[in-house]
Formats: C-alpha cells, structure tokens, sequence
C-alpha cells in the first residue's frame, strides 16, 4: 500500500463538480485517513456511496385549508455493523448531499465509539417555526409514513437532531406503533421518559462536549475552573455544555447565537439565558457584534451550531487553544489545516458529540430489556465509554502523528472496514 491517495469524484447526481458541501467535506475527510488503512483500504470505496437514499413528499393540510408540499429524506449511509442509527432535522437548508454527509459522519461516530450501528440521517426542508404545532404533528406523521419501510427497531432508529425533540420522537413512535399494530418503543430514541425514553438523553450531547473538553484540556495543561468559554449555538447541545463548563467552575464570555451575539469578559449567566425566550437577543446580545465573536481572547472554542462554521478566515483568527465541535460538520478541511499549523487542537465532532448517540444507545437497549437504569448510572456510563474512546483515539493519533480527526477515522474506518471485509460482498 503506498501513500497515494486516489481521489473519486463524487457521483454527479448527488452534488454539482464544483459545488462546496458537507458531502464533499466528509470525502476530503476519508482521502486523508485512506493511506492509513492498510490492507482495507480496498474497501474504502464504499464509504463514499450511501447504501440507500430515499427522497419523500409530504403534503399536508394546513390550518387555513392550503395543502402544502415539503420535501423530506432518510439516508442509511452504512450498514455493516448494524442498523442505521442517526437523527432527524427539520430545517429549511435540509438538502439530499447535506442528509449524506450527515449519515456518513453517524457512520463514523458510531463506529468510533464501538457502538453496533451504521450510520444514518433523515430531515425535512422546512422552517418548523412557520408551522402550528398541528402542522407539525401532521409534517412528523406523514414523513413518518413515507420512510416507515425502511426504519424499525433493528433496521434503522432515527432521533432528535436539529430542530426536533422528544414530543416529535413522540409522534414518530406513536405513527409507526399505529402501522405495525403494536407499540414499539425502540423505534426512535430521544423519547419522553415515560414512553421509554432513557433519562440523561436530552442533555447527553452537551455532557459529552464537556467530558471530552475536560479531557483535552488535561492533554493541554489547561484548568478548567477559570477557563475562558466562547460558545457557538445555544440550543440543546450548546446550552448544556455551557452548563456543565460553567458548573466546572470556567467563564462563558461570549455566546452567538441565530440572533446575534453577547461578550461578556466578567462572565455570562447561562442559567438565565436558558429561561431567556428569545435567546441572545433577549439579554442584550446584537448581530452587530457577530463578526467580533471570532476575535475573542478565549481558552476554548465550542462549535455548537451548524456545519461550515470554521472557515479558513476564522480559523486564521480565532484565539482559542482548543475547538470543541458540538455540531456536525462545523469546519471545512482547509481550516482544519490552519487550525493544525498554529497548534490549536481540534476535538472533532465525531466523537465530540457521540454524548447524545451513545444515550440513544442505551436508551434502545433499556427498551429491548425492558429495564431502565437511573440517571446517575447512565451519567457515569457515558463518560466511562467516552474517556475509553478518546483514549484509545488519542493513542492512535499519536502513534500515526495525524489529527486527532485522523485518528478517530483510523479507528472507525477501520471497524467499519474490517466489517465490510468479514461479511463479503453478496449477492
Ligand atoms: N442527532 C444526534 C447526532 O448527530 C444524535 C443521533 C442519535 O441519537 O441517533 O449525533
């Protein structure tokens, strides 16, 4: 095996030739881990073509009698280690590439963290905020409907993401119980409680940024309490995190949010943004000060909103020691490189948010048991299995002398890999 990297145009029906997306990110991203692969690099191909790809219509009846057309997806983008396992987004740039990048990085997070199951993602372009909560319930049922032949407890198990939340999870359930003429919890993870959601799962992605925050920060020498916070996204990933660094005793001195953004040096009160309804904006934040949120002189940087955030610009200037990515996707690879050159490390998201996949994990197991644990032990689980990740990530890292991003996608490509190679390819 030499080091030459052959490069595979991306199929043309799913992005333009030169068209920058998450789905070419994620293919730049497995280029750079192939010359480590060794022998299984044969099969690396296959990571580069999502098993299956289903586009839906959904029409619905709105409250003024108007029947209006949304377009939704669900990709099962890897198979070989289990059943598809990834959320699904209601957001109105929800594309068919940027549901493929987002299946595939579930392909690499859940094989990061041993967990047994491919990777997938579903969503639907709309703005959910335009909708009545009947619109809303009508938009989950239908897509519901339309995907429920290719989703199950053993073949592929979506969940929150971007925009949806247990009531949704709710109403997925509820849709496909209905059609398969029993309930059937373990369809969808990310429920309420008492329908046999798992406690712990709505704040696990942010617990997980901040217990592999806390580990990086012990690699770099750096405390904790005191540490100077710059969070990116206050929804549900970003304001827990913020909690969990606040609580750690470290100061969270700006925030951006869809509204704008606050800079704070004495700190801010996350408790009281979380009750604040209209996010930033209702404490005194201001878009005027968004551009100046990439300057601020901070210890680390949590990337909690959306994909494409670090771009080579804001990579040159930021002034944090280490990047956290609590969202999917959020650098693009060439400030990656930037990022690498002036020794800012990068906690990438496929295994900095694995928090709120690994809950889903239990959660689905406690269904198939039928035997639910307490929230501490779920807790204490999850940063067991985390720290025991990164760890061996870490390792790996080290021993190539690559990214720590790298070294996650050694670890998950070659499980993925080695699965693909056991089983053979039939018929
Ligand atoms: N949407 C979350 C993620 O991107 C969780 C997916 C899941 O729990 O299946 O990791």
């Amino acid at each position: 095996m030499t080091n030459t990297i052959e490069r595979t145009a991306p199929p043309l029906s799913y992005t333009g030739p030169s068209e920058p997306s998450s789905w070419t990110t994620y293919l730049e991203q497995v280029d750079r881990v192939t010359p480590y692969l060794k022998g299984l690099a044969r099969w690396v191909e296959t990571l580069k073509h999502p098993k299956r790809a289903m586009i839906v219509d959904i029409p619905i009846e709105m409250d003024d009698g108007r029947v209006r057309h949304f377009e939704g997806f669900r990709v099962q983008h890897n198979l070989s280690r289990g059943p598809g396992k990834g959320g699904v987004r209601f957001h109105p740039h929800v594309t068919l590439q940027e549901t493929m990048a987002l299946a595939a990085w579930m392909t690499i997070k859940t094989a990061a963290m041993d967990l047994p199951f491919g990777g997938a993602k579903g969503g639907v372009r709309v703005n959910p905020q335009s909708l009545t909560q009947n619109e809303l319930e009508k938009l989950t049922r239908r897509y519901t409907s339309e995907i429920s032949i290719i989703i199950g407890p053993q073949k592929d198990i979506p969940a929150p993401d971007v925009n949806t939340n247990a009531q949704i999870m709710a109403w997925m359930m509820d849709t496909y119980s209905m059609h398969a003429g029993f309930t059937s919890s373990g369809v969808v993870t990310g429920k309420p409680v008492h329908l046999g959601g798992s406690l712990g799962r709505v704040k696990a992605t942010g617990r997980g940024v901040f217990v592999t925050g806390r580990e990086a920060a012990g690699r770099l020498g750096m405390d904790i309490t005191g540490a100077r916070v710059a969070l990116q996204g206050f929804g549900n990933v970003g304001s827990a995190a913020a909690e969990l660094f606040a609580s750690a005793g470290a100061k969270v001195i700006a925030i951006q949010d869809q509204w704008g953004s606050l800079i704070d040096e004495r700190g801010i009160d996350v408790r009281s943004l979380a009750s604040a309804t209209s996010g930033i904006a209702g404490i005194g934040g201001s878009p005027n000060l968004n551009d100046a949120f990439w300057d601020v002189p901070c210890d680390i940087l949590i990337l909690a909103a959306l994909e494409s955030q670090m771009t080579a610009e804001r990579a040159r200037r930021t002034r944090a020691k280490l990047v956290l990515e609590g969202a999917n996707g959020p650098t693009l690879p060439d400030a990656d490189d930037i990022l690498a050159d002036r020794d800012i490390l990068v906690v990438p998201d496929v295994i900095c948010n694995a928090g709120g996949v690994t809950v889903s994990y239990f959660e689905w197991v406690q269904d198939f048991s039928s035997f639910f644990w307490s929230e501490d032990e779920i807790n204490a689980r999850l940063d067991k299995l985390m720290v025991e990740s990164l760890r061996k990530i870490w390792a790996c890292a080290d021993r190539n002398k690559i990214s720590l991003r790298t070294g996650t996608y050694v670890i998950a490509c070659e499980r993925i890999l080695a699965a693909r190679q056991e089983r053979g390819l039939y018929p």
